[in-house]
């Protein structure tokens, strides 16, 4: 056995590229969008390293392009599901096993595989199943990734090195144990790179999983599993089930080993599984662990102090990047009226730029959003601001499907702060804001504070000490992500530890060491030294 104490420095984040015009980046990356628009893939379930294909299939096609299917996938039963929970954990007690420095060179070995060989591959297929523009897809799908896997590996080199005092005769540490069972994770579509991590921060821990992908985002996240089977990833320890989550879950929460639940997505469904563990609580082996990074109503807060410019740009980036289907997108804002103008005149130059259309368009800001129900829903919040005599839709308000899922980037201008589009997420590219007048700036974060069920980010644009001291106050549990003086989207792993509170999630931090704490179980062993022979204590003695 190797006596070598191994070290995992902090990383640096990955560089993201530019895709300059005439870069040998962008030339690459459109090779790789040829490649995966000139067939029809074939997406497979993948249990204990066996390829399954059930026959029950669905389409996976471009959202911004929805006559043109990229691929066939099978579906996962209940029957598959109880295959790939036996797979998961007929596989732990060898992974749980496996030195941890073997582990850590399979996942850097993945995030060297993203860097090099596939960051083009993973990139095209995200841009053209999920609809993003290059930027978005390589600050994510490549770049974000890469970071989950090189921080993973640091926090728990870091995570093993906490260890308690050794004294008065004894030695001390503590194990930190995979958990006893198996992990469901489940993924959604906005972000190749959680459909990276969810699952795989378990696995870093030494847990085996069971992995639910979102359908929308199955070909980026089918490339995921076939670069870690190249990268060395036993067969079984992660087991990849596309399907309807519904089915998947009935087996899943209803197992006597369930360890635990890795989830992002929408608060409702979150709901859904915890209801799920508490009807099957009496099942259980262990309590199962819950992580689950849910909804936002993320807004953006001007102080009469704040530079208009820089403030509608955060605005403009932070709502409608990636069509305001990022769970930390701008959608509600809050305008002092002394800047109110000048606030609407630096919105009429960006939003009169913006270009919407097919990713492969480079000169698109703005895609498709990600399928048909996603639309009718965008479509359906227009319509009643549209009819609404509070409400006065300012800058788009259109939409068509008849190629793809194209929404027109919307900005409604409400006399109401409780408006409904001030207070549910829509997820999508729709920014209500409210002009409030400046002696209630204090009322007005109050509001702000109140006026929605989430708390996962939030922006403050002022120049005024004062102002930002008060609002960081003030603002405290609003969000679990807080900007001064930036846009409400953009975390990076290392350096914005991501989640937050209230209806948004459990705000375990994804991609920290808060998340990779969750997977472990710890036991503490003493080993004494030189142990007592006799069982009397000193004050026993006579007098
Ligand atoms: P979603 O809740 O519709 O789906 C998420 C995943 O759950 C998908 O894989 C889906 O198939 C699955 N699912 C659906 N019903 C299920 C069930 N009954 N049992 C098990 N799984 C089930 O969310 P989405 O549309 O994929 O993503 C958008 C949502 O995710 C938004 O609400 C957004 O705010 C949230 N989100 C949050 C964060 C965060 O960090 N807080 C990050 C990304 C996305």
């Amino acid at each position: 056995m190797s006596n070598a104490l191994f070290s995992y420095e902090k990383p640096v984040n990955d560089l993201s590229r530019d895709y300059a015009p005439g870069s040998m980046d962008r030339k690459r990356l459109k090779e790789a969008i040829d490649e995966i628009c000139s067939r029809v893939a074939e997406i497979p379930l993948i249990i204990g390293g066996k390829e399954i294909f059930t026959g029950n299939t669905g389409n996976i096609v471009m959202p911004h392009d929805h006559r043109h299917r990229l691929a066939v996938y099978h579906k996962a039963g209940s029957s598959e599901m109880k295959e790939a929970i036996k797979a998961a954990l007929d596989a732990h007690s060898k992974w749980a096993g496996m030195s941890y420095t073997d582990r850590a060179a399979i996942i850097m070995r993945i995030a060297e595989l993203i860097k090099t060989k596939y960051r083009y591959i993973l990139n095209a297929a995200t841009m053209m199943g999920q609809s993003k523009n290059v930027w978005q897809a390589e600050i994510e799908s490549a770049s974000e990734t890469i970071d989950y896997f090189h921080y993973g590996v640091h926090y728990m080199s870091e995570i093993y090195k906490s260890q308690p005092a050794s004294e008065n005769g004894a030695i001390n540490c503590i194990e930190y144990r995979p958990l006893e069972g198996f992990v469901y994770a489940v993924s959604p579509f906005n972000f190749t790179a959680l459909a990276a991590n969810l699952p795989m921060a378990p696995v870093l821990m030494g847990n085996t999983v069971v992995w639910k992908p979102a359908t929308t985002s199955l070909l980026s996240s089918y490339y995921l599993m076939k670069i870690y089977a190249e990268a060395g990833l036993p067969a079984g320890v992660l087991n990849f089930m596309p399907g309807p989550g519904s089915v998947g879950s009935k087996v899943v929460l209803a197992h006597k080993d369930l360890a635990g639940v890795h989830f992002t997505g929408s608060t409702k469904v979150f709901n859904g599984l915890w209801k799920g563990i508490a009807e099957n609580l009496d099942t259980y082996k262990s309590y199962p662990r819950l992580v689950g990074e849910t909804g936002g109503k993320n807004f953006v807060f001007m102080h009469s102090s704040a530079d208009a410019t820089e403030t509608v740009t955060a605005m403009v980036r932070g709502a409608f990047e990636y069509q305001g289907q990022k769970c930390s997108a701008t959608s509600r804002c809050y305008i002092p009226a002394s800047r109110w103008d000048e606030v609407k005149i630096e919105l009429d130059r960006m939003m009169t730029s913006i270009k919407t259309g097919d990713p492969r368009d480079f000169r698109n800001f703005v895609n498709a959003v990600i399928d048909e129900d996603s639309f009718d829903n965008c479509m359906k919040y227009i319509a009643y601001a549209k009819n609404s005599p509070e409400a006065e839709i300012i800058f788009g308000g259109s939409g068509d499907k008849s190629v793809g899922y194209f929404v027109e980037p919307t900005v409604i201008k409400t006399l109401n702060p409780h408006f409904l589009t001030m207070e549910e997420e829509i997820f999508g590219p729709i920014l209500t804001l409210f002009v409030y007048s400046d002696d209630k700036f204090e009322e007005m974060m109050d509001i702000c504070d109140n006026t929605s069920p989430y708390a996962l980010t939030g922006s403050f644009f002022a120049k005024d000490r004062t102002a930002i001291r008060k609002a960081h106050e003030k603002l405290k549990y609003a969000a679990g992500n807080f900007y001064i003086n930036d846009k409400s989207t953009g975390a990076c792993i290392g350096l914005q530890p991501f989640g937050g509170g209230r209806n948004s999630g459990t705000n375990d931090k994804a991609g920290s060491q808060l998340n990779l704490l969750k997977w472990v179980s710890p036991r503490t062993v003493k080993e004494l030294l030189i142990p007592p022979r006799w069982y009397a204590y000193p004050f026993m003695e006579d007098e």
